[in-house]
């Protein structure tokens, strides 16, 4: 697992704050150019919980579930 590594920066999410501890999710591409996308801890908490709820309607279930529920044999 990667250790989460949190920067002094601007959220690009839905606040839009400029100088509060971001996160790297990944990097956003339009159809000529790309950028990192760094989101503060309540837009991820936000996002995370929008990811879940996808999952769930998706699959039924989420991948922490189905960990849960399988462990690994070891
Ligand atoms: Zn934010």
């Amino acid at each position: 697992m990667t250790e989460t590594c949190w920067i002094r920066g601007s959220c690009w999410l839905w606040c839009r704050r400029d100088g509060v501890l971001v996160m790297w999710l990944g990097d956003a591409r339009t159809e000529a150019e790309s950028a990192p996308v760094y989101a503060c801890g309540p837009c991820v908490e936000h996002l995370a919980a929008k990811v879940k709820r996808h999952a769930t309607a998706r699959y039924g279930f989420t991948e922490t579930s189905y960990r849960q529920k399988n462990p690994t044999p070891y």
